[in-house]
């Protein structure tokens, strides 16, 4: 099993168009961007994508896939689905998961697109091609309901934080524990203070009192300096790095036996 960040970037991305500060002009200057949130789950070779960021054609050329699986949606934002219209003419009647609110919600943004909805609820697993996938409930106001996402397969335990801020239930921690690894959203370094999302230190905090083995932030926005130099201070994710298990773990990240 493959899991690879397509985007580590916040709703806008880095470079912010306009901008010049120090880490959007640092991007710039060497060629580094953080494309929209996505993560790809590739098991058995089937893909599984964790939202569709608005960046979703560049990712899905970069990484050689030709097809989709499955989406899992984890809230309506669109930084998280605005991209599904990239399959769309490639992949007819793309299977999507979400719960029913999320899916009410994004809806209304994707009339014109066919696709097949499946209604799923917070805490009870389901089989997607031998992983065990369970949606958690997050806090990500105002928004009526955003889910983190748990994958367990072969002893091996991913959680995804989603979009949330610190105030993340008990029952959904309890679901989470003890994940081998944890990526979690952090928007901007220690300090800063946001009602809809974590600080680094928040996200390592909470990475802690999950047990979490391994934890890469993502979701990062320019208030973070230049990615060599908060790296050294943060486990900064950057876009396309993949984390292997069981017989893949041969690539960049090693979580083999
Ligand atoms: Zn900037
Ligand atoms: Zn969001
Ligand atoms: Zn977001």
């Amino acid at each position: 099993m493959r899991v690879v960040l397509l985007g580590t970037g916040d709703s806008p991305g880095t470079p912010v168009i306009g901008c010049h500060c120090k880490t959007c002009e640092d991007a710039r200057k060497y060629g580094w961007e953080r494309k929209r949130f996505s993560v790809m789950i590739q098991n058995d070779n089937k893909v599984l994508l964790i939202d569709t960021s608005p960046d979703m054609r560049a990712q899905l050329l970069h990484m050689n896939v030709e097809r989709v699986d499955a989406v899992i949606w984890t809230h309506c934002h669109y930084d998280h689905f605005a991209g599904f219209g990239d399959f769309y003419r490639v992949q007819s009647n793309v299977v999507v998961y979400s719960s029913p609110e999320v899916h009410e919600d994004i809806g209304r943004y994707m009339e014109f697109l066919k696709y097949k909805p499946v209604e799923i609820e917070s805490y009870e697993p389901f089989d997607f091609f031998g992983m065990k996938v369970t949606l958690v409930d997050v806090n990500h106001p105002p928004l009526r309901r955003a889910h983190g996402i748990v994958v367990e397969w072969n002893g091996y335990k991913i959680v995804i934080s989603g979009d949330t801020n610190k105030d993340v239930p008990q029952k959904s921690k309890a679901v989470m524990m003890n994940p081998d690894l944890f990526i979690v959203e952090a928007l901007a370094p220690e300090g800063y203070r946001f009602r809809k999302h974590m600080n680094a230190s928040e996200a390592m905090l909470l990475a802690k009192e999950i047990g979490a083995k391994k934890v890469v932030l993502t979701h990062l926005g320019h208030f973070f300096p230049p990615h060599n130099i908060a790296v050294k201070k943060y486990p900064l994710g950057h876009d396309f790095q993949t984390f292997s298990f069981g017989e893949e773990a041969r690539l960049d990240e090693f979580f083999g036996p």
